[in-house]
């Protein structure tokens, strides 16, 4: 019998250390950062949002957002100075039922029915607080003893990537606190230890560190830099590629007043309140585990499968 060796090409060396873990977690969805989640992920990541969950100190409120929000309540938040570039907005077909059919009919002939689309007042929510600060302004004079929310929102960012750890559309999920600039530093300090707690529980290993947020522009370099100078933020980095520098899984922030001021969100006496959020990455602290502790996870170890069980 005659064989035929095919030249058979060399797999592809990894393009990235993580993309061994996508056939066990994800399926394709024709967008870099935008995938399906199989239910074997979906099974880590209820297991994250429960163990979150369990962490939540008294008095707090629970709000779920959509994944969209107010255009106008975004442009308000001073979105469009910050992260112009990360921005997603939607649009839709208006109009009398022959003007849409007339666009939507232009695609069957080959052409391009995009062009008729009408930029709607929706935006496509990117970070979880962002909503709760005009819902408490609502209220009027925030109490003495300030507010807590926990929130949580499907969140979009306009930064394709094939990396894992770096998706469209992802679950944020956020610890926010509403009062005096000493509840808020206190408020960051406490997580900041528990949140440290529960990596060390997940087997994480990490490092906090001061960060600042991506700011768009030479202008937002300025930002970034006066962030870094007042300790704004910090992330929790966990390593997930050997020796590089980590990925941010958790961020603690504090606004100073500007929400407060932004939303007319004030105290008793008339001053603008102080805001601060932990921040938990839910898919990259879901990503995180896999890569640290494999696929299987009936094979992780013990004291990670109990921090996770229900
Ligand atoms: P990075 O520094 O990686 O760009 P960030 O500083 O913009 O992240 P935050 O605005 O603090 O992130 O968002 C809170 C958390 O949401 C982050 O700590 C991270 O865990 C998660 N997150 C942010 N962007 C993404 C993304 N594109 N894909 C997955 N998770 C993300
Ligand atoms: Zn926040
Ligand atoms: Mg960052």
């Amino acid at each position: 019998m005659n064989m035929t060796v095919l030249n058979a090409p060399a797999p592809a060396p990894a393009r990235d250390p993580l993309d061994g873990l996508f056939d066990g977690l994800f399926r394709p969805m024709d967008a870099d950062g935008v995938y399906a989640r199989t239910g074997h992920y979906e099974a880590v990541v209820e297991a994250l949002q429960s163990l979150i969950s369990r962490q939540r100190e008294d008095g707090t409120e629970i709000f779920r957002f959509p994944p969209v929000m107010s255009r106008r309540h975004l442009e308000t938040h001073g979105y469009l100075k910050s992260f112009p570039n990360l921005l997603g907005c939607v649009s839709c077909l208006e109009g009398s039922e022959a003007e849409i059919r007339a666009a939507a009919d232009r695609h069957a002939a080959g052409g391009d029915w995009t062009a008729s689309l009408e930029t709607a007042d929706l935006v496509l929510t990117p970070a979880a607080c962002y909503p709760v600060y005009p819902i408490a302004a609502a209220r009027g004079a925030v109490p003495a003893e300030g507010y807590r929310f926990d929130v949580a929102c499907d969140c979009f960012r306009r930064e394709p990537s094939r990396d894992l750890d770096r998706l469209q559309s992802f679950r944020m999920r956020e610890y926010v606190c509403v009062g005096s600039p000493e509840q808020i530093q206190a408020f960051r300090e406490r997580w900041i230890v528990k949140a440290t707690a529960l990596a060390d529980r997940l087997g994480l290993a990490y490092e906090v560190v001061q960060a600042s947020d991506p700011f768009f522009g030479r202008v937002g370099q300025m930002m970034a830099m006066s962030q870094l100078e007042q300790a704004l933020k910090f992330e929790l980095l966990v390593p997930l590629r050997g020796e590089a520098a980590g990925t941010a899984c958790m961020s603690f922030n504090y606004h100073r007043e500007h929400f407060g001021t932004t939303w007319n969100l004030r105290d008793a006496a008339g001053e603008p309140a102080h805001t601060g959020c932990v921040a938990f990455g839910i898919d990259r602290l879901a990503v995180a585990l896999f890569a640290t502790h494999g696929l299987d996870t009936a094979a992780w170890p013990a004291g990670v499968r109990e921090a996770l069980a229900p």
